[in-house]
């Protein structure tokens, strides 16, 4: 059993605060306190992707509750050297951005238009970070739990008019020859699969790289090739769905596992540049599902740990902590007389059994009360809806109930208000937000992430880092602040259901 297997079988069940001591920080550590202008060698770059404040918060909360200690993310706070600031994320034509806009900005430098990965409107594609990389001898690497050719990722190492051109993008990942690539999205890459019918895992190992499917396989992989490890056909499935599956995780690696191994590899190199995505806490937030975003939470707080051991070992390392944006912006909600009912019911989330991606299926289209009932006693582990909410459910999912505010006119926010009577987790909606994101850095360079940070210098101060000269093409931000017609307004457009 694994470490990691450990550390998740611990947070699976209620334990006593106090009960596991704090990780533990290598005595070291404070001797790698930057001074200011040292340059780092080794770049990990973590992103927990649509994580807003009420998420890292409430995982705060959670981990207290479930592991008896604090999250690492939140330790680090308080350490001497950390430095701390926030991020502004606006993508070129709204103040809101998607995660390919706010990738590209750290990726490229410039800022893009929702939907495309360092492609200008005018057609102009802009040059991504692990390309420039090459020119300076880094070994590059992209982890995620999302598919490996989704926004995050791809804006690193792609440049595409569309997030959506996931078959192109797995062709330039090739082509830049990215060192390490963890994740889901093996579809991407299989002939059976991909329109072109290209066969990517043949060309990738005449590449000379190692094609892993398995846990297994990636604990075995050679250090010295490089590795495409894609671990399910599409995204890699949430944890909260997996929680007793001992075979799943058998065979689908956490995201510190993929962690461990990605520095286990690259640590054979002088200069490395890796990116760590926790890429379900959005989509787990997208669908109002705060357990099952805690839980993504968590897991990537478990390869933080693992990336500030490698730090303690290189201390030439430079960790980054951030987001991309907002999601959801849940929020643990209460007042008067229920300020005190908070705590109990906020314990509540560690009782979920199933995501809200779960809970949808096995309601079907037009259910009836009483098994609405019976759905959520079981996934909740015993919260009994009354027969007015059902019923009001039912309506809704029948089609004919509504709502006043469009954004939230979807099935999963009115699952997710639902179940915030019972876990005290309320929501905005199931969209992006506009807030300014928290950065954490620690290592040589982390003072250059103090203060309001805008994102586009992160790709600068990369490549300063790496001692690479070049400037992409920019725009101007283009507002629709000029729309003041009438007929404009908030629509909650985002159906996707992600299982
Ligand atoms: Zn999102």
């Amino acid at each position: 059993m694994t470490n990691t297997r450990r550390g998740f079988l611990k947070q699976s069940g209620l334990i006593a605060a106090g009960a596991l001591s704090a990780p533990h920080f290598a005595r070291s550590s404070e001797a790698l306190l930057s001074r200011p202008g040292q340059k780092p060698r080794r770049i990990i770059m973590m992103v927990s992707d649509g994580m807003s404040m009420g998420t890292l918060t409430g995982a705060e909360h959670f981990s207290l509750l479930t592991r008896g200690r604090p999250t690492t993310w939140m330790q680090l706070l308080n350490r001497p050297g950390t430095v701390q600031g926030l991020m502004n994320m606006r993508a070129l034509n709204a103040i809101v951005p998607d995660s390919a806009a706010a990738a590209s900005k750290w990726g490229s430098g410039s800022l893009v238009v929702n939907g495309a990965v360092n492609h200008l409107p005018d057609g102009t594609g802009l040059t991504p970070l692990c390309e420039l990389l090459t020119s300076g001898q880094w070994q590059r690497g992209l982890v995620t739990t999302t598919e490996i050719t989704h926004a995050t990722p791809a804006g690193f190492a792609a440049s595409v008019s569309s997030r959506d051109l996931a078959d192109t993008i797995a062709e330039q990942y090739l082509k830049h020859r990215v060192d390490v690539l963890l994740g889901g999205g093996r579809d991407k890459f299989d002939p059976a699969k991909r329109k072109d019918q290209r066969d990517l895992f043949a060309d990738y190992t005449q590449a000379g790289y190692d094609i892993l499917r398995t846990a297994d396989e990636l604990r075995a992989a050679p250090l010295h090739k490089r590795w495409l490890g894609v671990f399910s056909p599409g995204h890699i499935p949430y944890l909260i769905d997996h929680l007793k599956d001992a075979e799943h995780h058998r065979t689908v690696p956490m995201l510190a596992a993929m962690t461990r191994r990605a520095l286990e590899k690259l640590a054979n190199s002088e200069r490395f540049f890796l990116m760590i995505e926790g890429g379900r806490v959005d989509q787990a937030c997208h669908n109002c599902d705060i357990a099952a975003a805690l839980r993504e939470q968590i897991a990537f707080d478990e390869a933080v740990d693992v990336a500030l051991e490698f730090q303690a070992r290189h201390p030439d390392t430079l960790i980054v902590l951030t987001t991309d944006h907002g999601c959801g912006n849940p929020g643990v909600n209460a007042i008067g007389g229920a300020y005190a009912r908070t705590s109990p019911l906020f314990k509540n989330v560690a009782e979920m059994r199933c995501s809200v991606a779960t809970i949808l299926k096995q309601l079907g289209s037009e259910p009836a009360v009483a098994h609405i009932q019976s759905v959520f006693r079981e996934a909740t582990g015993g919260f009994e809806v009354s027969e007015r909410r059902a019923a009001l459910l039912a309506t809704f999912l029948a089609s004919k109930g509504s709502v006043l505010y469009d954004v939230t006119n979807s099935q999963v926010v009115q699952v997710g208000q639902l179940l915030a009577n019972h876990l005290a987790v309320g929501w905005t909606g199931s969209t992006h937000t506009a807030d300014y994101v928290p950065v954490t850095a620690r290592g040589p360079g982390a003072e250059h992430f103090h203060g309001l940070v805008n994102g586009t210098s992160v790709f600068d101060q990369f490549l300063t880092f790496a001692g690479v000269e070049f400037k992409n093409p920019q725009l101007p931000v283009t507002d629709g602040f000029a729309l003041r017609d009438s007929a404009v307004e908030n629509t909650g457009e985002y159906q996707e259901l992600t299982a």
